[in-house]
């Protein structure tokens, strides 16, 4: 089992992290732990170190690039600002144990008040390009994460491909949770698409054709594109709704892709092990045993 987008260097953590480790330990999974900014990337990268199979992604997120007031069911924070800097994450990022770039892409969900949009966007779409140069430079691939913003990340992407004559750019859309029209342009970009336990929701009752849509991605991604994700401690599956997300609870995701696409667990299981060791060249295939 994997899960290639966690967080487990968040404070949501900082008491029993061992633990939740040891209980992914149990099962043999596969962890890619996320860094929002330059701390929490660091710590990203010292949770890898510390054990075989934990590896590290590094990069500044879109909201962290203003100071933006978050506040909805899960979360309320509000974001430190930072500009990037090549030369850091350029370091960091030559780690041994970092797989990828990220995360990072474009977020317009949460947007700060007194900031125009138009402003926003050009912001993050900035902060992506200077971390597609570096994923090119390091030859790593990209977890982006987009929100409210599926039509303007395709434009910068296309406009990165083009600037840098690169025929596909490799990256994860992390937590993708848009429609089979969407979906398509990733897909046709060269494209992972990752799921999280928001394909366990029950239908919204505001909106329940956004939950059939993105079943329908489910049901239509091609097997050798997709990924399995938590987005811990964010997103807990619908079986543990309310409680804190753990890495191993995306088991759960797992069952639902194999119950939609009408396949078993193992198949599924096995699919995303060869999508995860494609797409992120440095994973060791896991020895026996899982994380030590
Ligand atoms: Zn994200
Ligand atoms: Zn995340």
């Amino acid at each position: 089992m994997i899960d290639s987008h966690c967080h487990l260097q968040f404070n949501a953590y900082k008491d029993d992290y061992g633990e939740v480790i040891k209980k992914c330990q149990a099962k043999g999974m596969i962890l890619n732990v996320v860094g929002t900014q330059s701390d929490t990337s660091e710590q990203a990268v010292k949770l890898a170190e510390k054990h075989e199979n934990i590896y590290a992604t590094v990069g500044l997120h879109p909201i962290h690039t203003t100071s933006t007031e978050v506040d909805e069911e899960e979360i309320t924070f509000k974001s430190r600002e930072e500009v990037f800097d090549y030369g850091f994450y350029k370091k960091l990022a030559s780690h041994p144990k970092v797989i990828a770039i990220g995360e990072c892409g474009m977020e317009l969900f949460h947007l700060p008040n007194s900031v125009d949009k138009a402003e926003i966007i050009k912001k993050h779409s900035e902060s992506f390009l200077q971390q597609a140069k570096l994923a090119q430079e390091l030859d790593l691939p990209m977890v982006i994460h987009v929100r409210d913003a599926y039509d303007e990340m395709v434009e910068v992407i296309k406009l990165q491909i083009k600037n840098y004559k690169l025929k596909i750019l490799q990256g994860v859309i992390h937590c993708f949770t848009g429609d089979w029209t969407q979906a398509q342009k990733f897909l046709d970009l060269g494209m992972y698409l990752g799921f999280t336990g928001v394909i366990t929701f029950p239908p919204r009752k505001t909106n329940p054709e956004a939950t059939a849509a993105l079943l329908e991605v489910v049901k239509n991604c091609p097997l050798d594109r997709i990924l399995t994700e938590t987005d811990a401690p964010y997103l807990a599956p619908q079986k543990y709704r309310g409680e804190r997300c753990e890495p191993w609870m995306v088991e759960e995701v797992v069952k639902k892709i194999a119950e939609v696409k009408g396949e078993s667990v193992e198949k599924i299981e096995k699919a995303v092990l060869e999508n995860t060791l494609r797409l992120f060249g440095k994973i060791k295939k896991p020895l026996k045993g899982g994380i030590d």
